[in-house]
């Protein structure tokens, strides 16, 4: 889910985060989705007087609760390998417009957050406001992790780009038992001085809500944040990802929110909100719907997934 990188937070502009519902259960706030849920609308109809964006996003949340307990998921999830170094290599030799350029990919959540709860639900200030350190994700209804899926795509993402001879540094590959907070996803692409980041994530809302979508940043000021500068190159990065996703991967724009177009703007996420890079969050799909889970836990989609990622990537850095 969108998340972002963040923490319990809406994922989605039209309904309430996976995370947060999460985040609402492993609480054990038995108000979560009542006090949650006009929290979440007041921050999409914000985003929908700083936008513009469709009347069709602006409806209201849908409470829609896990059809697993977290308890559950990670029961039934195997742990993963610990992964190397984040930071890999340039392989190839770069050339023209993409020589000496970086790219930062963000796998959404991690593995193990499903076990430091405690540490995760901390807030971190996103200068706007505060949010939790990260989330726990989504998964399939079979238990397929969203964390397990973004380390798998971004690692493939990876390899795509360093053939082409891209630097490529991911925030995380599993190799911390939880996070990094949405915080220090961020810094980590700043301090990169990335050409472009994103963060990757498929998204948790109910069965018949269908496709991707990719969020851009709002422009948001306040603190450490301070989007001015890269709601522009984002949006371009965001809308070269979009088309390319497509092409490779023959999804289709989410049907559920973004009015058809697969880009929607957030305000509330601190992983755009503290980036000076161009950055974007993409939700290759719904892991709750049967028909998309199928695609998500496909090796084979997962590898169009990160080709259209990556063609996105580079067009827009001019490759
Ligand atoms: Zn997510």
């Amino acid at each position: 889910m969108p998340y972002d990188d963040s923490p319990p937070s809406p994922e989605s502009a039209s309904s309430v985060s996976p995370e947060r519902r999460w985040f609402a259960r492993r609480s054990g706030l038995a108000v979560g989705a009542a006090v949650l849920a006009p929290t979440a609308l007041a921050g999409w109809v914000l985003v929908q007087v700083t936008t513009g964006a469709g009347a069709d996003d602006a409806r209201p949340p849908r409470i829609v609760m896990p059809a697993a307990s977290a308890t559950d998921t990670a029961a039934a999830t195997a742990p993963h390998a610990s992964g190397s170094a984040s930071a890999s290599a340039t392989r190839g030799p770069a050339k023209g417009p993409l020589a000496g350029r970086t790219v930062v990919i963000d796998p959404g959540h991690n593995t193990g957050n499903f076990k430091h709860t405690s540490e995760i639900d901390q807030k971190v200030d996103i200068g706007t406001n505060l949010k939790e350190c990260d989330t726990t994700g989504t998964t399939t209804n079979s238990g397929y992790m969203e964390a397990e899926f973004t380390l798998d795509v971004s690692r493939r993402l990876r390899a795509v780009l360093e053939a082409k001879g891209l630097k490529v540094v991911l925030t995380h590959e599993a190799d911390r038992p939880w996070g990094p907070c949405i915080n220090e996803r961020a810094r980590i692409g700043n301090e990169a001085a990335a050409d472009a980041v994103v963060s990757v994530h498929a998204d948790g809302v109910s069965e018949g809500n269908r496709g991707y979508h990719i969020i851009l940043p709002a422009k948001v000021k306040g603190g450490a944040a301070d989007t001015a500068p890269i709601v522009g190159p984002s949006r371009d990065l965001g809308e070269r990802i979009a088309s390319n996703f497509a092409r490779t991967t023959g999804s289709a724009p989410a049907n559920y929110l973004g009015s058809g177009t697969g880009l929607v703007v957030r305000d509330d996420l601190g992983g755009l909100n503290l980036s000076t890079r161009p950055k974007v969050f993409i939700e290759c799909g719904n892991m709750r719907d049967a028909k998309d889970a199928a695609l998500l836990t496909s090796p084979e989609w997962r590898q169009k997934a990160a080709q259209g990622i990556a063609d996105g990537i580079v067009g827009f850095l001019g490759g």
